[in-house]
């Protein structure tokens, strides 16, 4: 099922994500995993944080193009040392894009994982284990998308926005934007 996704201003994507609770039952992370795959693909996104669709939960998916991954409870990002500029956007900034400094591979000493290529993951298959995403699938390219991706989606879990990389000026347009897009609707 596709949800709305809140867009900024919207003060609830300043607040803070939690763990997803060992008790949520597997049934419901399950649903609120896929109905955020329906979301992200419908609107055409890379990836997803769940506080984009409302939940504040350390969770996210996202695609590069080798079918849906989802994250669950990712420990602290270790940024690996190579950094680039690239071109960045959200699903929470409708039309808008910058250009943010991110590291080109991304480590998690901890994190909940599932991947498949078809359809959505089986809960059930969730491991715990590190992630760095230089071992990933992918081309050079699918690599560094999905670091970058990664980077950007857990901070969401801190309420921390694209817009917290772009200048004032940026900001405002954003804004303007943002605005203009809302009375369309
Ligand atoms: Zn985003």
């Amino acid at each position: 099922m596709v949800l709305p996704i809140l867009k900024f201003p919207d003060p609830r994507l300043r607040q803070e994500s939690l763990p997803v609770r060992e008790d949520m039952p597997p049934e419901e992370l399950q649903r609120l995993v896929a109905d955020m795959l329906d979301t992200m693909y419908d609107a055409g996104g890379v990836g997803l944080a769940a506080i984009q669709v409302g939940r504040p939960l350390r969770l996210l998916v996202l695609d590069v193009g080798l079918g849906p991954e989802v994250y669950v409870d990712p420990s602290e990002p270790l940024l690996g040392p190579e950094r680039a500029r690239m071109r960045e956007g959200c699903l929470s900034f409708p039309g808008v894009f910058g250009d943010v400094e991110r590291s080109t591979s991304v480590e998690f000493e901890e994190v909940y994982r599932a991947a498949s290529a078809t359809g959505v993951p089986p809960m059930v298959n969730l491991v715990a284990a590190g992630v760095n995403t230089s071992d990933l699938p992918g081309t050079p390219e699918q690599r560094r998308m999905r670091a970058q991706c990664l980077q950007h989606e857990v901070e969401h879990f801190e309420g921390v926005l694209l817009v917290d990389h772009m200048s004032a000026v940026a900001i405002d347009r954003a804004r303007r934007r943002a605005k203009r897009l809302g009375r369309g609707r």
